[in-house]
């Protein structure tokens, strides 16, 4: 016999573990209460758009307030407000979200207007860190005779709402914080936090008060008290392309990483709304070759709400070596980074970014190849890092990635199979090309190819050895590198008649080479002895290729 029932949630049994587990960070208690009242604000404002609000919008700055000797934390905004009836709705259930009934009542007349909230469960954050939470509200809709509403709950599902004396519109959240949260009383963690979250949140948010000095009419200078502003309600990446210049895309850049002071190579700006949303501004900083690049510089943001600066796992690796901001409504909040990894807008999002990437790049090459060539070297790093690591990035970036000669040329893969095709060709019809990875070490190496009319590239950055493999073992490039000092160059690069007399018999080449052996690390160097009638070093002594490849392959990996 079976029995089929309903698992019941209760207030009981729901409240621990919303206040133990619903966030790992208790810090976000502060991101998810501004949240709301910049989602409280914001419909203020989508009501004024289209009508229906015809009021005084006044000074819309939310407060953020520690009061260390009630230990309290109060956040005031003043936005749409509650009515007690929406407090029973809104707030006593749980998991029933007002944000999203709004967008969905709204959104044919304003679209989802940039309203952060659709959960229903941000507001109980404030139970991490208070042990009694108090609401103090009047809604737009009440007239100035009418009372608000004032609720309280101290974290059991008990709560007490009533009646209170309000003129104004908007909402009070008082925190009454807890004895195990008390740090978030200090000054210097709220201030932190705001930068952190709150640092493009649409809506100004005052943080106390701060000092300036100003000049007056007569040019002398005064000291001020004014509202400290924590935050840029208008960052860069939400105005239009048309309406931004260099500097002020370079501005916004020293705004979002003050202690960075190299300025980035170039810039994207991102603006797609349709199948997904995506705005943003990404950085292509200089990435030198021998400085271990500094990932996870790009910020997530939603709506403007700061989610991680950590999106290793979340787009193609070599993308986290850009800098900038991305925000998308369409990347979900508050999940886990495996949830994040697997969602179908992320993936359509990187996807998104990489094509956005090669764009640039190849509009770059196409459009001012001298300057891409002398960006090169900042580049090249993020650009071969980006070929070895995504097939989709590769196939666009062959076309554009550049490969330097010794005589300062750069070539493409296509431009070096179509002009050193002739001499660089081996007996077998294969491409061989020959780098140095080292200018000066290698340099007699390098002067006798060019001596014998052959071209040598400057392969010299710590991915070369991998991107050399990607290249050799694919198909459709069919072409091999060997370095210039692997080998001599007729063995390097075989050709069909190479058999030549030599004066001395295979005995003697024997001795000579075991001679010369004894004296070199047999480990890393290989010794031949040449035909002494042609050749103006008789004895050769060469690294060969698969040897150093090998070594260099498990440093890298190590
Ligand atoms: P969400 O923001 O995901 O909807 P919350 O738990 O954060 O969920 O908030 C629940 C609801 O309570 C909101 O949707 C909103 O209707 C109401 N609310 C919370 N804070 C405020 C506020 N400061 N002003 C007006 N309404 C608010
Ligand atoms: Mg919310």
């Amino acid at each position: 016999m079976s029995t089929t029932g309903r698992i019941s949630v209760t207030a009981e049994n729901i409240f621990p573990i919303i206040k133990k587990f619903l966030y790992s960070d208790h810090e976000i208690f502060l991101r998810e209460l501004i949240s709301n009242a910049v989602d409280a604000t914001t419909k203020l404002k989508t009501l004024a758009s289209i009508g229906e609000f015809k009021g005084e919008l006044g000074d819309l700055t939310i407060q953020v307030k520690i009061d260390s000797n009630k230990k309290t934390i109060t956040i005031s905004d003043r936005g749409v407000g509650m009515t007690a009836d929406e407090i029973r709705r809104y707030i006593n259930e749980v998991a029933f979200s007002g944000a999203e009934e709004f967008v969905n009542k709204y959104k044919d007349k304003a679209g989802d207007a940039g309203i952060i909230g659709h959960f229903g469960l941000g507001f109980y954050s404030a139970f991490m860190v208070a042990d009694k939470v108090e609401i103090y509200t009047k809604s737009w809709t009440q007239s100035p005779e009418e009372e608000g509403t004032h609720w309280e709950c101290t974290g059991s599902p008990d709560f007490v709402m009533k009646p209170t004396p309000r003129t104004d519109r908007g909402t009070d959240i008082v925190l009454h914080i807890s004895d195990d949260s008390t740090e978030f009383l200090e000054d210097y963690r709220i201030r932190d936090l705001l930068k952190k979250y709150c640092r493009f949140l649409p809506v100004p948010i005052q943080f106390g008060t701060k000092e300036i000095t100003e000049k007056d009419e007569k040019g002398k200078e005064v000291k001020k008290t004014v509202p400290d502003i924590v935050n840029n309600p208008n960052p860069a990446w939400i105005k239009k392309p048309a309406d931004l210049t260099h500097e002020d895309y370079m501005a916004f850049y020293r705004e979002l990483y003050p202690l960075t002071f190299e300025e980035p190579l170039f810039y994207i700006h991102l603006n797609v709304d349709y199948p997904f949303n995506l705005t943003g501004i990404l950085y292509f900083p200089r990435i030198k070759p021998m400085m271990e690049p500094t990932r996870n510089k790009i910020q997530l943001y939603q709506n403007q709400v700061f989610v991680t600066d950590s999106l290793e796992g979340v787009v193609p690796e070599f993308l986290t070596l850009l800098h900038g901001v991305i925000d998308s409504r369409d990347i979900p909040l508050n999940v886990s980074r495996s949830y994040l990894q697997s969602d179908a807008n992320v993936k359509k999002i990187s996807a998104h970014i990489t094509k956005k990437v090669a764009d640039k790049l190849e509009e770059m090459f196409k459009n001012n190849r001298a300057d891409f060539e002398q960006k090169w070297n900042d580049v090249k790093i993020f650009i071969e890092y980006g070929m070895l690591s995504e097939e989709k990035f590769y196939e666009r970036a062959r076309k554009f990635a550049l490969f330097p000669t010794t005589e300062g040329k750069y070539y493409t893969l296509d431009e070096l199979r179509k002009n050193l095709m002739d001499i660089h060709t081996d007996k077998d019809g294969q491409l061989v090309l020959l780098y140095t990875s080292d200018k000066e070490a290698q340099h007699s190496y390098i002067q006798k190819a060019n001596n014998a009319g052959y071209t040598v590239l400057v392969l010299d950055s710590p991915l070369t050895s991998h991107l050399i493999n990607r290249l050799e073992y694919s198909q459709d490039e069919k072409l091999r590198f060997a370095r210039v000092d692997a080998g001599p160059l007729d063995q390097l690069i075989p050709k069909k008649d190479s058999a030549k007399l030599s004066i001395l018999s295979q005995k003697q080449k024997d001795d000579l080479r075991d001679i010369v052996a004894k004296a070199v690390d047999k480990e890393k160097f290989s010794v031949r002895v040449e035909d002494l009638s042609s050749s103006d070093e008789p004895i050769i002594i060469t690294q060969p290729e698969f040897m150093r490849r090998m070594k260099e392959m498990n440093m890298m990996s190590g």
